[in-house]
């Protein structure tokens, strides 16, 4: 629960040169733009934050590069049932529920898991983000389009954030007491302000085009999807999302996919296809995510889950998280690094155990055959394993089932084997 906002006044002092985060200068500087918050990014984790804050009075401003919020994006727009109870999200953003998946062998050998309630839904991730933008505005933030951040420092009582704005207007410096970088992943931010790489990235390659589909579909396969899984994700009116993870060359990568017999005879080649987009996608999170007056949510911290790459939820989480500590930074006027780091004790205490452990089965899958793939699929599809997976399985918390998974002795060793 976030705090109220108490009546604190504070003055900006800027620095003569560019610091690092933490540092500290002497000159006084008149601004009009002054924030307590400020956010990087109008993404599901940024405007989680921004709405959380403004609800509870804090003056907050989003500053988003592009010309509108949700565009563009490269998301599949799958979100689990938790989500929109956690975060209240209105059923008018459910495009269709998903309460089965196809999975497709190395070898071609279909499987069909089918659970009693939907674990998840399909949303128009463009609608999902503008929405979010709706209510953080609704709530009192300020969403300034157009806005690039290029230079983040920390200033004596306060941040200074640079931002081009539009396309030839000059640079416009804004302050607040905290900054919230929300950039998603593979944005040089973060290292200008000090903060570490996560060294491990995957591609997430997709592209839209007309290809009937009845149900979600997932494939296996080294050929095919060498880092994980492919997947079609129908849209309604015979288009569908078709995507995949890989570490490089990911349009040639998706090509590839795309001209499976199986799959190319399924693509209507007169219907419009959209453009290949590819996103960097973190593997790992940051090794600590806070400095003074600065804290880093979502995608950008590492915040997603290693299996899916699936970062809408955690991102929202996290950010909620953030909106926490930093509004009782605000009122207590503590926004040293000391303060936000319950921020990092937070967001590990319900994330970390998590993600390593999807960490650790990216590791054997990756390092598993096609066969040995094949052999674990066919051991799902035992009705002692299946009912298994139908009992543990959950969307965004998947330790319990891998655990399960692991404790039955063919799997790990297969798995051990890998
Ligand atoms: C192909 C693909 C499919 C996916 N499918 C799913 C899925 O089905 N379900 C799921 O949960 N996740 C999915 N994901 C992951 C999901 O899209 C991300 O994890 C999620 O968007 C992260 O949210 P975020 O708010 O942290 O960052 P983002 O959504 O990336 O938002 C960051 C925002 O910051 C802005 N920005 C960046 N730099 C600057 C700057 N310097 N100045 C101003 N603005 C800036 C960007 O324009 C963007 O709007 C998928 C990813 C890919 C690549």
């Amino acid at each position: 629960m976030v705090l109220a906002r108490p009546q604190t006044h504070f003055s900006i002092v800027l620095d003569h040169l560019p610091r690092q985060v933490g540092s500290k200068g002497e000159e006084a500087l008149t601004v009009k733009d002054e924030f307590d918050v400020l956010i990087v990014g109008a993404g599901p984790a940024g405007l989680t934050t921004a709405s959380s804050l403004a609800r509870a009075g804090f003056h907050v401003g989003v500053l988003e590069e592009h010309v509108e919020i949700g565009n563009p994006v490269n998301c599949s727009g799958i979100l689990g049932v938790e989500a929109f109870g956690r975060f209240d999200l209105s059923s008018r953003l459910i495009r269709h529920s998903l309460d089965s998946v196809e999975f497709v062998s190395p070898r071609g050998l279909r499987w069909e898991f089918r659970t009693d309630k939907p674990l998840a839904h399909v949303v128009d991730r463009g609608e999902f983000d503008a929405e979010l933008g709706v209510a953080a505005r609704k709530a009192g933030a300020t969403v300034l389009l157009e806005h690039r951040v290029t230079d983040i420092r920390t200033v004596f009582g306060g941040v200074a954030v640079t931002a081009s704005e539009g396309s030839d207007l000059e640079p416009r410096t804004l302050t607040s007491r905290v900054v919230v970088v929300a950039t998603g992943a593979g944005m040089p931010l973060l290292s200008k302000l000090g903060f570490n790489d996560i060294p491990a990235k995957l591609l997430g390659v997709q592209a839209e085009l007309d290809l009937p589909a009845s149900q979600v579909e997932v494939y296996f396969g080294h050929k095919w999807a060498p880092e994980g899984f492919a997947w079609i994700v129908p849209l309604g009116r015979r288009r569908s999302k078709v995507g995949l993870l890989c570490r490089r060359d990911g349009p040639r990568v998706l090509e590839r996919f795309l001209s499976r017999p199986d799959i190319a005879e399924r693509i209507d080649i007169n219907g419009p296809a959209t453009e290949i987009r590819t996103s960097v996608l973190p593997l790992g999170f940051l090794s600590k995510s806070y400095a003074d007056r600065v804290v880093v949510v979502g995608e950008a911290a590492g915040h997603l889950k290693p299996t899916t790459c699936g970062g809408i939820y955690y991102g929202m989480l996290t950010g909620e998280i953030a909106a926490d500590v930093i509004a009782s930074g605000l009122e207590q006027d503590r926004l040293d690094s000391a303060s936000l780091g319950a921020y990092e004790t937070r967001w590990r205490d319900l994330l970390q155990d998590e993600i390593e452990t999807g960490l650790k089965l990216r590791r054997s899958f990756k390092l598993m055959s096609d066969w040995g793939i094949e052999r674990l699929m066919s051991l799902a599809r035992h009705e002692g394993i299946a009912s298994m997976i139908r009992e543990k399985a959950n969307f965004d918390w998947h330790r319990g089932l891998i655990d399960a998974v692991l404790q039955n002795t063919t799997v790990g060793r297969i798995l051990g084997a890998a």
